[in-house]
């Protein structure tokens, strides 16, 4: 139990500094960038419901393999009829001037394939994490996003979520003293029957869809590429969810700074918490990485503060307006392809390492 008692609240400090940082520059001439949604699950249905809060984004266009879902959020969200596309006629977007991104929200294998489709129909393209099953998959889906001269971004929300901001801004610059210890969890109870636990479909098991959380607040929190991974995986073969992925799978990971951070993914208990230890305190968010509900603790010089911000823009509709604002000024998206490959290059390591039950270098 946490003691509240002994806790100072700090309100609204930093909330300026998190939501700038997430796109402030203006888009020119009021244009709004046009979006189709491929895949219209759960996922997909949170994000359409977001375009509402956006300034730069607009939903133009949807696809799927289902007749019913294209009529009902088209009705809902006012796409009409010529604008819904099946996966078999998805490569006849590229005629649609409305269309400027192409949002892939599929299972995590249909990732590549739908992202070369679309940047070959002359789209951009934001897809949704992890990138893809592989890392050759990540350079393929690079590799033709430059080759179409389009931008490719991948959906890691909590980079436009204030607290996760806060807490990148005060651990990089030394906040609590130069970070030491980072210690991150992911977990949920994953419910039976579903594509999340066809390896065909998922290319792994809790660390492609949770653990991922974990691995990438590490990364964006201390801003190091690991360079060494060690994993430990445990799933019970009998229990019939984990025929073919994983359910638990803890690593360590060593930065070149000489930053560890331990890091649990799990399907069968729920995490979602991280905290980085500095030479003189630590940060705290818990839920860390969550849609909402984010609370900060932050321990210095003794005392414990909760830092309270007052965003104007939820972390969904600032992924979608930063993306629209790079394209409208031409700049970088935060979460580039590179991002997405970076993340799997590391969770292919720690595979390895689990498999072969052994230390993997990482090389630059
Ligand atoms: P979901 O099962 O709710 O939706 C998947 C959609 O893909 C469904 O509409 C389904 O009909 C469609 N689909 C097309 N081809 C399919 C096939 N061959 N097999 C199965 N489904 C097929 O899943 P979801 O939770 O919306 O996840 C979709 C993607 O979004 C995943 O990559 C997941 O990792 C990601 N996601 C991201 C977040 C986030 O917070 N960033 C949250 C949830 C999901």
């Amino acid at each position: 139990m946490r003691d509240t008692s002994r806790r100072t609240v700090i309100t609204g400090l930093g909330a300026g500094l998190a939501m700038a940082a997430g796109g402030a520059c203006a888009a020119p001439g009021g244009r709004r960038i046009g979006y189709a949604i491929v895949g219209l699950g759960r996922y997909a249905e949170l994000i359409m419901s977001k375009f509402a809060e956006c300034d730069h984004a607009r939903l133009t266009a949807l696809v799927s393999g289902t007749p019913e879902k294209l009529a009902r959020f088209g009705e809902t969200y006012g796409v009409p009829a010529s604008h819904r596309y099946s996966y078999a006629d998805f490569d006849t977007i590229r005629d649609n001037p409305d269309v400027d991104v192409v949002y892939v929200i599929l299972p995590n294998a249909l990732h590549a394939e739908y992202t070369v489709r679309a940047a070959r129909a002359g789209k951009h393209v934001m897809c949704e994490k992890p990138m893809a099953v592989s890392s050759s998959d990540c350079r393929t889906m690079i590799e033709a996003c430059q080759a179409a001269g389009r931008k490719l971004m991948i959906g890691y929300r909590s980079r436009f979520e204030p607290y996760n901001r806060l807490a990148i801004d005060l651990a990089r610059k030394g906040f609590v003293g130069p970070t030491r210890i980072v210690t991150s969890d992911h977990g949920f109870n994953a419910q039976p029957n579903q594509w999340r636990l066809d390896r065909a479909l998922s290319g792994g098991g809790s660390l492609m869809d949770i653990g991922i959380y974990s691995l990438n607040a590490v990364r964006y929190l201390t801003g190091e590429q690991p360079v060494e991974v060690s994993a430990v995986e445990s799933t019970d073969r009998n229990d019939p969810r984990f025929r073919t992925v994983e359910d638990r799978i803890t690593f360590l990971l060593r930065f070149p700074s000489g930053i560890e951070a331990t890091c649990v993914s799990s399907y069968s208990s729920g995490h979602n918490i991280y905290r980085v230890t500095g030479t003189k305190g630590w940060i705290e968010l818990e839920p860390a990485t969550a849609y909402e509900g984010q609370r900060m603790f932050v321990h210095r010089d003794g005392r414990t503060e909760e830092r309270r911000l007052t965003p104007s823009k939820g972390q969904h509709a600032g992924q979608l307006d930063h993306f629209a604002e790079c394209i409208l000024n031409d700049t970088r998206p935060l979460v580039p392809g590179e991002e997405g490959l970076a993340d799997l290059r590391v969770i292919e390591a720690i595979y390895r390492s689990a498999r072969e039950g052994r230390r993997i270098t990482l090389t630059a």
